[in-house]
């Protein structure tokens, strides 16, 4: 709608433009490296790489997005979180090394899984293509037999772009042993498609043959042979891999000059930081992964966080409160986008909440619960339909469509799990059945109960009534209205501050809540 009308490009629109018009079919390459535990920077990865493929589809395009797992790199040493005859399995590829608990085909999966489980609610939609599939199938074929035919062409570039010295045993190419399972070194001489042979460190003496899973190229070969395998129109990255000399500029000029095709555009982004003091999972005691990332954070919130900045910029993700101020501007960039009033500075994220949508813009605003909110009403409430009560209380919901149902329960899913990791205690209460012990209330404080309780009780039920009747009782009473929240979070949580009390308490039966004033007041 008003994005036709707008000023300035958003950096998605820019990506796609390039692409749709440079390229028959296009395809978007996005990949990740599952040798460790998955950070939040993959997830922008992922991200954006969607949001370039939906911003294609939606210039009407024919496109597609892969995902590209790098499950044939070697183990470069055994990480801490892993047990101690792990120590046996560096240097091996990680398709063959086993699930540390036994339960996944492999290491690669083991590690990944639960990430792309987790992508899928994003929405992201990519093909998922594992490595050690591609090399098993021989799609590296014509690669590394192009690779060894002009190695000494392969070593000129590598020297000449990233300044490194040009060694005549450079190896594009190592084959995998077949006694020992890690990479080595293959006999230059001996190569004649599809074989070369080999003396491993091991002592053993084998051929490998380039068209089955016998071996891989080296990273600088094998990013611009993915390229030449699946025509890549254009690829997100981490900004270590564009930096001058690096394996982007190597990737170029020998996907041009040797194998003959072309670079990708390339999307290089910035990292991911994670700000603020919650970091530390509570009950694990580790930070912040990419999976922790989507279980608290509302999906549609999460494809706009990396939305709203351009790559080049690095975003702070907090997995703290920060979480709870982006998915207020989040809801706060839908309302503008449906109202159309919105300013020049404003315009790039109303267009990112748009792209965030990958072509699936609701037809008109969606019921807006605030995450904060449910935040709350999720410690007041087990079950969802107890929480579909709770929110009842004071949202109308009979106009609630199944999506936005759908987006109540997943916020509602994501609150938990923020509540039993990263979330500061200050956010954290329970409702308990009875006063809390050892709460002792002075005669003032018991009248001012008294007082609410009278003026409640035939009082309508709703937030700002609620609040209404507080502030005036409060204001009127000797104890005064700050001390007289104080007391009423008391009998309550047990605590000294807790959320709004209007929404709070109206999301509250009342009987309940007249009940406990009733007690506090003879206390
Ligand atoms: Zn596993
Ligand atoms: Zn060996």
């Amino acid at each position: 709608m008003a994005y036709y009308k707008r000023v300035n490009m958003h950096w998605a629109d820019v990506v796609a433009k390039e692409v749709a018009e440079t390229c028959e079919k296009p395809l978007i390459a996005t990949g990740i490296s599952p040798t460790g535990i998955i950070h939040v920077g993959s997830l922008r990865e992922a991200i954006t790489g969607e949001s370039v493929r939906s911003a294609v589809e939606g210039m009407g395009k024919d496109v597609r997005l892969i995902y590209l797992i790098d499950s044939f790199d070697p183990l470069r040493k055994r990480y801490d979180f892993l047990p101690k005859e792990y120590e046996s399995y560096t240097g091996m590829p990680i398709s063959k090394i086993p699930c540390p608990r036994g339960k996944h085909d492999n290491y690669a999966h083991h590690f990944v899984q639960p990430f792309l489980d987790a992508v899928e609610s994003l929405e992201v939609k990519c093909e998922i293509i594992w490595t050690h599939e591609l090399y098993e199938k021989g799609a590296f074929a014509e690669a590394i037999d192009l690779s060894f035919k002009k190695r000494k062409e392969v070593t000129q570039i590598l020297h000449e772009v990233s300044g490194k010295e040009a060694k005549d045993d450079y190896a594009p190419y190592n084959p995998l042993c077949e006694k020992c399972g890690r990479f080595t070194n293959p006999i230059f001489e001996t190569y004649s498609f599809p074989t070369v042979e080999y003396q491993c460190t091991c002592g053993h003496h084998g051929k490998a043959d380039v068209r089955k899973g016998d071996g891989k190229l080296t990273w600088r070969l094998e990013w611009p042979a993915k390229w030449m395998i699946f025509g890549t129109s254009a690829e997100p990255f981490g900004k270590d891999h564009a930096a001058a000399g690096g394996s982007y500029d190597t990737g170029k000029r020998i996907v041009e000059e040797i194998y003959g095709h072309k670079a990708p555009y390339p999307i290089p982004y910035e990292f991911v930081q994670l700000k603020g003091k919650g970091q530390m999972h509570k009950s694990t005691g580790s930070s912040v992964t990419g999976l922790d990332a989507i279980n608290m954070t509302p999906p549609e919130v999460l494809n706009y966080l990396f939305l709203r900045v351009n790559p080049g910029k690095a975003i702070d993700y907090d997995p703290g409160k920060g979480v709870l101020d982006m998915a207020d501007e989040y809801d706060r960039m839908e309302g503008l986008f449906f109202s159309g009033e919105y300013t020049e500075v404003e315009e790039n994220s109303v267009r990112a909440y748009e792209i965030a949508q990958h072509n699936h813009v609701p037809k008109e605003l969606p019921l807006q619960v605030p995450y904060k909110h449910i935040v709350n009403v999720v410690q007041m409430a087990d079950s969802f339909e107890d929480v579909v009560e709770v929110l009842g209380r004071t949202i109308d919901l009979t106009k609630a469509n199944d999506e936005d149902m759908k987006r109540i329960k997943t916020r509602a899913d994501c609150a938990r799990f923020w509540l039993n990791g990263f979330a500061p205690d200050e956010v954290k209460f329970s409702v308990y059945p009875v006063i809390p012990q050892g709460i002792e209330l002075t005669m003032n404080e018991k009248a001012f109960f008294m007082e609410l309780v009278n003026r409640m009780n035939d009082a309508n039920w709703d937030a700002e009534t609620i609040s209404q009747i507080i502030s005036d009782t409060g204001k009127e009473s000797p104890i005064g209205l700050k001390a007289g929240f104080k007391v009423i979070y008391k009998v309550l949580i047990g605590k000294a501050a807790g959320p709004r009390l209007g929404p709070f308490l109206a999301g509250m039966d009342k009987h309940f809540v007249i009940n406990r004033f009733v007690q506090a007041s003879q206390h």
